[in-house]
């Protein structure tokens, strides 16, 4: 083939290849998030990414529908989209099997999700999510739980309170606000919160004629100055429930009356959390109550709460603040060969370990022993072992470590023959040790 005919080795636009190391940091991150949340009792759930169109289209958000769906037909005529995000499929399998499900719903899920937006910093057209949600509890104490949940996810990394903010608001206030302010009819309402979503986006001026074509008082000024009326009192409702979530001991929690969330589902409270950092603007977190959601494939309301974070921002907070976990990709062993006679040695030792719960790596190539041991460092591989002829016949390992920080080589650790047992038990406490 000439160069042109080449074919690309880029990844379609917008989303990410994962290569090994990658894919290991990224399951490093999901195994702290999955931790947290079984041990807060919640169950983990899956679909599909392909769903029906009209999923979408029923409820939530015009430009994330309207503009950012990958929506393709399929051969049969039937129009399918790629999940842009998990809660209207999530409100689908709850009003499938409301009869059978034993109400309250901990669960989460997560998975990839498709969106066609600009690709640029904390932005891709695929990204993974978690969504946690609550399902079957009105508010009150659901609420308090998911975002206390939310602040325990971001609090097992190892962040401090200062490290981020938990932004509160309650959909029913800016909607009143709205309303206050003349906004006449609901429409006119969700056309300010979609500009409200957007003002940090644009510039300021900009938002000011934008929002007097809507509405001709400000609605953040009626949230401020008001003292007395449903306002004032869905607004001292907001800051008491930020003071409840507060004496859980979540200091970093804030009202912000200008927080709006992109979906048009949300029915009560709404939050964010952000980085403190202002290299990364952009939310980690989003989440809210949504009543209404499952009652629109028919049957009674169910209602439910619940956030979603993604893995692209919350990767770059992370590192931020330095705070990846390590990803422990590499096996914790490499079993050199003497010769290529002894393979099926290593092999059965390499099977032996694994037993013993060693990640192993076994080499089947004709190598000088200078090489096994350069390629296991390449590799990683803190430990490296030789089967040898002595060892075929006794079944005892001896064990190089690789790295500086497992101590000195002439350690007596290293001197000795070990059974397989052995062998697993010594390096995990070496391992174990380099760790604390
Ligand atoms: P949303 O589902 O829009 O409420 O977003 C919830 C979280 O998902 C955000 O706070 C981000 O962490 C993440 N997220 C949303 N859209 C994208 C995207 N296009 N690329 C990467 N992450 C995203």
């Amino acid at each position: 083939m000439d160069k042109e005919q080449r074919l690309s080795t880029e990844p379609y636009k917008g989303v990410r290849d994962f290569y090994p190391e990658d894919w290991a940091q990224h399951g490093a991150i999901f195994r702290k998030i999955r931790r947290v949340l079984r041990m807060n009792g919640y169950a983990e759930y899956q679909a599909s990414p392909l769903e029906r169109t009209e999923l979408y289209e029923s409820k939530g958000n015009d430009e994330i529908v309207s503009d950012q769906t990958y929506t393709f037909e399929d051969r049969g005529g039937r129009s399918v989209t790629l999940r842009p995000e998990m809660t209207p499929t999530l409100a689908r399998m709850v009003a499938a099997k409301r009869r059978e499900l034993t109400f309250p719903l901990r669960w989460f899920s997560i998975g990839n999700r498709f969106r066609y937006e600009r690709p640029q910093k904390g932005r891709l057209r695929e990204f993974y999510q978690a969504d946690i949600d609550l399902v079957g509890l009105p508010e009150g104490e659901a609420d308090r739980e998911i975002v206390w949940l939310a602040y325990r996810i971001v609090k097992a990394f190892g962040a401090k309170d200062e490290d981020f903010k938990i932004r509160v608001n309650d959909r029913r206030l800016l909607m009143s606000a709205a309303e206050a302010a003349g906004c006449v009819t609901p429409d006119i309402a969700r056309q300010y919160l979609r500009l409200l979503d957007k003002k940090d986006k644009l510039p300021a001026e900009t938002y000011r004629a934008q929002l007097a074509a809507i509405v001709p008082r400000d609605p953040m000024a009626v949230v401020e100055e008001e003292t007395e009326g449903p306002v004032a009192e869905r607004r001292d409702a907001v800051k008491a429930f930020i003071e409840s979530v507060k004496k859980w001991g979540v200091s970093n929690v804030v009202f912000d009356p200008t927080l709006a969330r992109g979906f048009d589902y949300y029915t009560g409270i709404v939050f964010e959390i952000f980085d403190t950092n202002p290299e990364n603007p952009r939310a980690l977190f989003g989440g809210g109550r949504y009543d209404g959601l499952v009652s629109l494939f028919g049957g009674e309301a169910v209602p439910a709460v619940g956030f979603a974070f993604g893995d692209v921002t919350f990767q770059d907070f992370l590192a931020t603040h330095n705070l990846l976990p390590a990803p422990n990709a590499a096996p914790d062993i490499y079993i050199g060969t003497a010769s290529e006679e002894l393979v099926p040695a290593a092999q059965m030792a390499g099977m032996n370990l694994r037993m013993q719960r060693v990640k192993t790596w076994v080499n089947l190539r004709k190598r000088k022993l200078f090489d096994q041991i350069d390629e296991a460092r390449k590799r990683g591989i803190p430990f490296f072992t030789l089967i040898g002829d002595e060892e075929a016949g006794s079944g005892m390992l001896r064990l190089q470590p690789l790295r500086d920080e497992l101590g000195r080589k002439d350690d007596e650790r290293w001197k000795k023959a070990y059974s397989v047992e052995d062998a697993a038990h010594v390096m995990r406490e070496a391992l174990k040790a380099t760790e604390a």
